[in-house]
């Protein structure tokens, strides 16, 4: 680790060396990829029209979702998650997995799926089944006007987009009850209530049901509240992922059996968390760091994250470990 870290301080001040180490690190990765990949996870969230603001970059167009899936159907092969993980097989499998529970998983992203026959795992944040509100992120757009164009990775121009960055950074780390509390002081400071809208709508209880039941599907927890489970006491952590579980296992009356992570980064779960997936029964937990799936592993699976690319961008953004 020391050796490495000095040769990289070193080379740093040799920028054509440093291109040189970059390129071959680059090199190692990919030859690491094709020799131990047993597939890749694709992150999606929403197939819906970004138009009329997505600050997240949540939403990928009908259009490029069915271009991604033309285009995954011919390099790759179509494999439920379940299997990828459980076997070693082809680097050429890949598993679509859809995080949230947004409604535009069935009415725009499941004709798609099964237009080209491609299984997918959908994660379900259960809270949002009630239809009493929406993500903290949906409602602090409300807050805060940010114009059509922008997005969280672009420079914060206005004062409105600088506060929703500021305040979704708070909201991230909040609990239940810490988020509630400061939402109801945000709506007295700004003296603005928020409404729910049709284009930021959950799955209904019979929505999800009937997506559930088509061919292919899996549906997985994906906690009750969307928190990130790192910043809970241990307690409320078990609480929201037993709650997921427990919710959906009774509206669609099977087993539910995966998880994953809200939010996914390294700083979103640790070793509690996938403790706590195994005590609760979960056969596998899924993450959100950029990796082809490389070993035996269970509850701390990695994913790429999928945005609104063309199929020409897609393409180059997995190139890298297509085998
Ligand atoms: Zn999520």
């Amino acid at each position: 680790m020391l050796k490495d870290r000095l040769i990289r301080k070193t080379v740093s001040c040799f920028p054509a060396t440093e291109k040189m180490f970059r390129e071959l690190h680059r090199l190692k990765m990919k030859w690491n990829f094709r020799r131990h990949s047993r597939g890749v996870i694709l992150l999606y969230h929403r197939v819906s029209d970004p138009s009329g603001g997505d600050p997240q970059l949540l939403c990928v167009s009908p259009e490029n979702f069915r271009n991604h899936l033309k285009f995954l159907s011919e390099h790759f092969i179509p494999t439920p998650v379940s299997e990828l993980l459980a076997a070693p097989g082809s680097s050429h499998r890949i598993a679509i997995t859809f995080d949230d529970g947004y409604r535009d998983n069935l009415t725009n992203a499941a004709p798609i799926l099964e237009e080209f026959n491609f299984p997918a795992e959908f994660f379900v944040a259960t809270a949002g089944l009630e239809q009493k509100y929406e993500f903290y992120w949906d409602l602090l757009e409300q807050f805060f006007p940010l114009g059509n164009d922008w997005n969280v990775e672009l420079e914060p121009q206005t004062e409105n987009q600088k506060r929703y960055l500021r305040e979704c950074s708070i909201f991230h780390n909040l609990n239940v009850s810490g988020r509630e509390k400061r939402m109801e002081q945000l709506a007295a400071e700004l003296n603005r209530e928020t409404v729910l809208r049709d284009k930021k709508r959950f799955l209904t209880p019979e929505e999800l049901s009937s997506l559930a039941k088509k061919k292919n599907i899996t549906i997985g927890a994906h906690t009750n509240n969307h928190v990130s489970l790192a910043h809970l006491s241990e307690e409320e952590a078990r609480r929201e992922i037993m709650d997921s579980k427990r919710i959906l296992e009774q509206l669609l009356e099977r087993n539910i059996c995966s998880f994953s992570y809200p939010f996914g980064t390294l700083a979103d779960f640790s070793s509690r968390e996938k403790r706590l997936l195994e005590e609760a029964g979960f056969s596998y937990g899924i993450a959100n760091y950029e990796s082809p799936v490389l070993k035996k592993t269970r509850y701390d699976v990695p994913r790429f994250l999928v945005r609104n690319w063309s199929v020409e961008v897609f393409a180059e953004k997995i190139k890298d470990v297509l085998p």
